[in-house]
């Protein structure tokens, strides 16, 4: 912690204080007390870590975990470069009605943020907590990860990146950037962005990464970016091959329930028209595979239909919340959205399927069968749409 309460209740805070002649001296003086949890902390002045207050090691208090050094001076830098540009901000300030400090806490035009700097990973449910006890006092909370903590995969594919489940729950939208995370290093002073994260496994995903010195920006962060092509479709396919014949090895067939119902529908894993597993906006919502959740939109509603039959999208909807419910398709925790994106995925699908000819868009949101579609034959035709396919793809995008 940076700040903390003397025994006469002032506070103390340690941000601008670099001096350790002051500090030794001002520990000599005084005892301090953690603002929360009123327990005596230790005021800590080393030559590695920036000088902070600590817990004893015997604590019960919530806020007592140990502190990085980056995680120490991730907050110095955000705290200076808000008071820099002017806004209200406080460290570690505590929130008596939830009983909560984020690391600062900012207003601006009557608006209130809660900022978390997270170096550590922790629990999924203490982020879906504090998010919520942020929202219940109508406080935005911004969650910035430390570090450059994403994982490039491969250096031969372009905006590639694996991603925890720990990272994956910091994820946020707003319309520029689609869904997107953010970071910030201390060490160089810039503000990391993922943005249009697009999941092509659980953990696997296109995403565009880009980074800023913070000092050149604004609060809150607004990145104009370009909605930019990021996808290589010749490694989608490539991935979704993987990914259906590792299903077919190791899920011993019939115990899986999407394999089971392929088969039962006459259907064939390896020969699914390309169609089906194809990348869209706002499938980040799904921590299930895009070729499961979006065979099962086919085969629950489209399937069935005949050339200028009209989709339902209403039906569709419904028919993929029984899916959600009864567990084929499973969503990903994501505590920091708060809208309800199934209808704009499923939407977009459509339009996708539109834009390929498959079904056609009679007027926005009302689509019909363009034409009876058969499934491909054997390998050969599944590659020739497949080429095709990202042929189209790569042009709309
Ligand atoms: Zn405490």
């Amino acid at each position: 912690m940076l700040t903390a309460l003397t025994e006469e209740g002032k506070m103390v805070h340690l941000i601008y204080s670099k001096n350790i002649k002051y500090l030794s001296i001002l520990r000599k003086n005084h005892s301090f007390y953690c603002p929360q949890c009123q327990e005596e902390v230790i005021l800590k002045i080393g030559k590695i870590k920036i000088p902070h207050f600590s817990h004893k090691s015997n604590s019960t208090c919530t806020n007592s975990e140990p502190e990085s050094e980056v995680h120490l001076q991730g907050k110095v830098d955000l705290y200076k470069w808000l008071k820099h540009i002017g806004f209200s901000v406080e460290i570690e300030k505590y929130l008596m009605e939830i009983r909560q400090r984020p690391d600062l806490f900012v207003r601006k035009n009557g608006k209130e943020y809660a900022i978390e700097f997270q170096c550590s990973p922790i629990q999924y449910k203490d982020i879906k907590r504090r998010s919520l006890g942020y929202f219940s006092l109508n406080i935005i909370p911004i969650w910035i990860l430390g570090g450059e903590p994403y994982q490039k995969k491969f250096q031969l594919i372009n905006n590639l990146f694996q991603l925890s489940d720990f990272q994956w729950a910091f994820t946020q939208y707003n319309r520029q950037n689609g869904m997107h995370i953010y970071s910030y290093s201390p060490k160089t002073k810039r503000v990391i962005l993922l943005s249009q994260l697009t999941p092509i496994t659980t953990r696997k995903i296109f995403a565009y990464q880009s980074d800023y010195p913070l000092s050149s920006l604004d609060f809150p962060f607004d990145f104009a970016n370009d909605q930019l092509s990021i996808i290589d479709y010749d490694f989608w396919f490539y991935e979704k091959k993987n990914w259906i014949q590792n299903k077919m090895l190791f899920a011993k067939n019939l115990n899986d329930p999407f394999l089971s119902e392929v088969y039962h529908n006459k259907h064939s894993p390896l020969l699914l028209p390309p169609f089906i597993g194809i990348p869209v906006p706002f499938m980040t919502i799904c921590k299930t595979n895009s070729v499961i959740w979006q065979y099962y939109l086919w085969l629950d509603g489209i399937e069935s239909l005949s050339a200028g039959d009209k989709i339902n999208l209403m039906n569709l909807r419904r028919n993929f919340e029984k899916r959600v419910k009864n567990g084929c398709i499973k969503l990903r925790d994501m505590p920091l959205i708060q809208i309800d994106f199934k209808n704009h995925m499923i939407y977009h699908y459509l339009k996708h399927l539109s834009f390929l000819g498959i079904i056609k868009e009679l007027e926005k949101g009302s689509f019909i069968m363009n034409k009876s579609n058969s499934f491909p034959n054997n390998i050969e035709e599944v590659q020739r749409m497949e080429v095709e396919l990202s042929k189209k793809l790569d042009i709309k995008s």
